[in-house]
């Protein structure tokens, strides 16, 4: 493979453990890249877009490729691949929506490769698995070289490329609690071609609700509608004391176009996009009701 410069200029560790790891990326002399599924950073060194001094992969780290049962939720790490995390029965019970958003990036190839922990830390704001992240209230453990600390996911990324992840500092793994008995996300994205290409909006709702099918906690998230990923707070309040009839639908989605401030470009307009983003969350939300009913 050409990397279109001297590749061998490039260092290349795999260190076993986390702390290996946040020694290899603290120490590195000039940039250090993280290597998971390599699917956006195997075409941006292509491309001669980041000429790193370091790559370090974390494929050999138990911990990065595993997923567990915690505190009644799941623990993901960073470099599960979509594949491997689709083929987990409970997982894709418990979150469906999630599940969505991985299963809609590139094809069946890409899947076998590209992990939650790449798509969130490559900052693109059309990130197919982060809205659905966002909505059902997911952190992360991120390790670094002053030890572990838990974020949000709606705060990993600051902008397009951009993270506010320290240096040394590196995804470990994802935490997505416990699901009550009714509860339901769905993650939906537009698309202008039908297949492979990056989403002009991508919104993601997670529902729960009581016994009587009146909404307790609402969280929806756009994608592709802003320089990042988006938590709607409004959005989600508009549901919350509902059973989901239209004029909350209506609510909520006018929350959403209000939260929008995409880019104009040959994808779509900014009206295209802020319209879109309204249909997609009302769309969604529907599918994630029809879950938590199941
Ligand atoms: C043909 C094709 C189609 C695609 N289609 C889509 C699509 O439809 N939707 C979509 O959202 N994306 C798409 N992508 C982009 C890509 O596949 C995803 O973003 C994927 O999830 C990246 O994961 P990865 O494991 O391959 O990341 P990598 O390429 O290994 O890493 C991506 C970036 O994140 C950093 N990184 C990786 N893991 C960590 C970590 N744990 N901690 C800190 N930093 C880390 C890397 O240093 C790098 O900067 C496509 C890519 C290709 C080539």
């Amino acid at each position: 493979m050409s990397f279109g410069g001297n590749v061998s200029e490039i260092q290349f560790a795999t260190p076993q453990t986390v702390k290996e790891a946040v020694k290899c990326l603290a120490g590195a002399k000039g940039r250090a890249k993280v290597l998971a599924g390599g699917t956006d950073l195997l075409v941006q060194l292509r491309a001669g877009m980041v000429r790193p001094a370091l790559i370090v992969d974390i494929k050999h780290i138990p911990e990065l490729s595993a997923v567990k049962r915690e505190d009644g939720g799941f623990r993901v790490g960073a470099a599960v691949s979509g594949a491997e995390l689709g083929a987990n029965k409970a997982f894709r019970k418990a979150w469906p929506g999630v599940l969505e958003g991985l299963e809609l990036i590139g094809s069946t190839q890409i899947q076998g490769r590209a992990s939650l922990g790449g798509n969130l830390c490559n900052g693109s704001p059309a990130a197919d698995s982060v809205p659905g992240l966002i909505a059902a209230g997911a952190t992360c453990k991120i390790a670094g070289p002053k030890g572990t600390r838990e974020a949000k996911v709606e705060d990993v990324v600051a902008g397009p490329g951009k993270t506010t992840l320290k240096p040394g500092e590196f995804v470990v793994s994802f935490f997505l609690p416990k699901r009550p008995k009714h509860a339901g996300d769905a993650y939906l994205r537009m698309i202008p071609r039908t297949e492979m290409d990056i989403a002009v909006v991508g919104a993601a709702v997670s529902l729960e609700f009581d016994a009587k099918g009146v909404c307790t906690d609402a969280r929806v998230s756009l994608g592709a509608v802003a320089p990042k990923a988006l938590l709607v707070k409004a959005a989600g309040k508009a549901l919350v004391g509902s059973k989901l009839d239209d004029d909350a639908l209506e609510a909520m989605a006018a929350a959403c176009r209000a939260a929008c401030n995409p880019i104009d470009d040959k994808r779509g307009t900014i009206e295209y996009r802020t319209k879109v983003a309204g249909v997609l969350a009302k769309r969604a939300a529907r599918i994630a009701l029809e879950r938590a009913q199941a």
